[in-house]
């Protein structure tokens, strides 16, 4: 028995040696995120972005069958225009994105840019029109120009430039031994989160697309950039339909739109002062979120950088 045991142990013991470094290659890529379940259909056309709009309709999803994330959502981003999405953590936001990235399809409902489903188009094409800022940005090991024009490979010195300076990371750069070819990731120069975010926000900047979504895109950034930062994504995203996903209510205060999610569902929706004068969800978060918060006017100036 002993005999017939050993190797089968041991082939149980090289089997999860090699499953646990492909998984980490496959976090190193994000693949863990992107099931391979999603695919063109056949002839799929490419998505044609006319104005921009972006529309959630009666969107349901879940990761297991088991257990609903998203139950009758439905939003809708008019052409240029900004929509704000809080709640509290575990509540199906970030999910929210990945669905419109189409790393997964929804489960009941759709999603629509300009009127197409976005399963019905090539997810190339998909993917081209939008820029993301993570939640958490996984960087190559490669030099910040790779990771910067990563997607645009054909991107000028002069457009790099331009992102970096628009993601206010030419401080950071400056100080780097070979600057923007300087090696960062796991095997070379050690980022923090805050230039982590600023990296992702010039890649978004260099790509340029019509439709942007932002995770929680300065969660990690201190104080100070945090300010300068926001201002800089207004900046872009001003005639942008741009899809905004927050925790810090004072990051959102001056959507146009805010959607409240709870659980999966939209339980509010309006501006800042409608929710605060409902005296509901929002008006909660709000109040717990000026005590016990940081926000950008008392954070302390390290606060997670
Ligand atoms: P939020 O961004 O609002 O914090 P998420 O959209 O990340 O919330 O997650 C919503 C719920 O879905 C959470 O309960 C989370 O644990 C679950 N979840 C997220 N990603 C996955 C996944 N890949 N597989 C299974 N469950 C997931
Ligand atoms: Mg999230």
């Amino acid at each position: 028995m002993i005999q017939l045991f050993m190797p089968l142990n041991f082939l149980g013991f090289v089997y999860r040696e090699i499953r646990q470094s492909l998984a980490n290659i496959e976090r190193l890529f994000g693949l863990l995120e992107k099931p391979v379940q999603v695919e063109d259909r056949p002839d799929a056309p490419d998505l044609e972005v006319t104005s921009g709009q972006v529309r959630f309709e009666q969107v349901a999803f879940h990761y297991q069958p088991e257990r609903p994330i998203l139950a009758d959502v439905s939003l809708e981003i008019p052409a240029g225009h900004k929509l704000a999405v809080v709640g509290p953590s575990g509540a199906g936001k970030s999910t929210l994105a990945r669905l419109l990235f189409r790393f997964f399809d929804v489960t009941d409902g759709r999603i629509t840019i300009d009127g197409q489903d976005i399963r019905e188009v090539t997810q190339q094409s998909l993917r081209r029109a939008i820029g993301v800022v993570p939640q958490d940005t996984v960087l190559f090991n490669s030099s910040i120009r790779y990771n910067i024009a990563y997607g645009d490979p054909e991107a000028s010195e002069e457009a790099i430039l331009r992102a970096v300076h628009l993601a206010h990371l030419d401080d950071f750069i400056e100080r780097l031994p070979d600057g923007l070819d300087t090696v960062v990731g796991e095997r070379g120069l050690k980022v923090s989160g805050g230039e982590k975010q600023r990296i992702a926000i010039a890649r978004m900047l260099l790509k340029d697309p019509p439709i942007l979504v932002f995770d929680e895109a300065t969660s990690s950034l201190d104080s100070g950039s945090e300010k300068a930062i926001l201002q800089a994504l207004n900046e872009v995203s001003a005639r942008r339909t741009t899809l905004v996903i927050a925790h810090r209510l004072s990051t959102v205060k001056d959507a146009e739109q805010i959607v409240v999610l709870d659980q999966g569902r939209v339980v509010e929706r309006g501006t800042h002062r409608e929710l605060l004068a409902r005296n509901g969800a929002y008006a909660r978060l709000w109040q717990h979120q000026q005590e016990h918060e940081p926000t950008t006017a008392n954070a302390s100036p390290n606060a997670g950088d």
